[in-house]
C-alpha cells in the first residue's frame, strides 16, 4: 500500500501475512455467483479457482507529528492457537496456520522506518485473535509487550466480552488469546481503557461500532482536505460493499453487524473518503463507488 496522507497525518501498512478462507465458511449465507457478477473488480480479492477469499492480516501505523499509533496487531508469532472443539475442527485448515507462526512482521515494521520502541499507542479495533497477536512477543518463555514504550488502548466492553460465551468461533480461543496477548500488557501496566474523553490528537477520532464484536471501534482520520477511515472488521471482503447485509461467521451479533455495515457503506459511497479495511489485500486502500445500481470497491 502506498503511504496515505491526510494533511500532516500519514498511514502506512505493516503486513503479517495473507490467508485464504473458503468463501462459504467465511460467509455462510453467500451465493458464490455474486463473485462472477462482479468479476471485473473483485478479482484481486477472490480466488475463482479455489473459491476462497484472500484475507490480509496487517497493521496500520498512523503517524502524526507527535505520535505513532499502531492499529491492530494481527496474529503474532509463537502463539498456541490449537483448539479441540467442533468449530476448530471445521476450520482447522485455516486456523492451523495461526499456530506457532514465524512471520517477518517486525522486519516489515522496520522496513517502513520504525522500531517497536517508536510506537506510542497500540489500538486494537477489537480483541479477536487476528487483531491482538503482536501485542506481545515471546522472550525467555514469557509473553512481554512487543511495544515497550506504548500505551495499549482496550475497549472496556471488549474486555468484558472475552470472558463470555458467544457464537464467534474464535471465542474458543478467548482464554488463550487473553492470557498470551492481553493480560501480559495489563500486568505490565501498559493498558488504558478507552473512554469518551480519550484524545489521540487533532484529526483522529475513535468511532464505536459494536456488532462484529461488542466493543468494536473504527478510527476516522480527517484533515482540512482529506478523509479516511480504518474500518476494522466491519468489512472482511470488498464484495460486502455491494452486499452490506452479508455478515461473516465471525460476527458476534449478526443483526447489529449488518446494521453497522449498511450504515457505513451508505455513508462512504461516492465520497472521497479513503477506506482502510483490516483485511483487504494487495494495495488495500480504496474508495466505494456506485456503478449503475451496484457498488464497487476500487483500489487507489
Ligand atoms: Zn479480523
Amino acid at each position: 500500500m502506498k503511504t496515505q496522507r491526510f494533511g500532516d497525518i500519514s498511514v502506512q501498512k505493516v503486513l503479517d501475512g495473507v490467508e485464504n478462507f473458503k468463501a462459504v465458511i467465511a460467509f455462510p449465507e453467500i451465493d458464490l455467483e455474486v463473485f462472477n457478477q462482479h468479476k471485473n473488480w473483485i478479482e484481486p480479492f477472490y480466488d475463482f479457482a479455489k473459491k476462497t477469499i484472500r484475507i490480509s492480516m496487517h497493521s496500520y501505523v498512523i503517524s502524526t507529528p507527535e505520535i505513532n499509533i499502531i492499529v491492530d496487531t494481527c496474529i503474532g508469532n509463537d502463539k498456541n492457537r490449537v483448539g479441540n472443539g467442533p468449530i476448530y475442527k471445521a476450520n482447522a485448515d485455516v486456523l492451523a496456520h495461526w499456530n506457532l507462526r514465524e512471520s517477518a512482521y517486525l522486519q516489515n515494521l522496520n522496513n517502513i522506518g520504525l522500531r517497536a520502541e517508536d510506537i506510542d499507542y497500540v489500538m486494537c479495533t477489537h480483541l479477536h485473535a487476528d487483531h491482538v497477536g503482536w501485542n506481545t512477543r515471546l522472550e525467555n518463555n514469557r509473553w512481554i509487550p512487543t511495544f515497550p514504550n506504548a500505551k495499549y488502548l482496550f475497549s472496556p466492553d471488549e474486555l468484558a466480552s472475552i470472558s463470555q460465551e458467544s457464537n464467534n468461533p474464535y471465542d474458543q480461543y478467548t482464554k488463550l488469546v487473553y492470557e498470551d496477548s492481553v493480560l501480559p500488557v495489563i500486568e505490565a501496566g501498559q493498558s488504558i481503557l478507552i473512554d469518551n474523553g480519550l484524545d489521540l490528537g487533532k484529526g483522529i477520532h475513535l468511532l464505536p461500532t459494536p456488532g462484529h464484536s461488542p466493543g468494536h471501534y473504527c478510527i476516522e482520520i480527517e484533515s482540512v482536505k482529506h478523509k479516511g477511515i480504518l474500518t476494522g472488521d466491519i468489512l472482511h471482503n470488498p464484495i460486502q460493499v455491494n452486499y452490506p447485509g452479508l455478515s461473516t461467521m465471525f460476527c458476534a451479533d449478526k443483526t447489529q453487524s449488518n446494521e453497522q455495515r449498511i450504515k457505513l457503506v451508505d455513508q462512504l459511497t461516492d465520497t472521497e473518503t479513503i477506506v482502510l479495511a483490516a483485511h483487504f489485500c494487495g494495495s488495500t486502500a480504496g474508495r466505494i463507488i456506485s456503478n449503475n445500481d451496484s457498488r464497487e470497491f476500487l483500489l487507489i
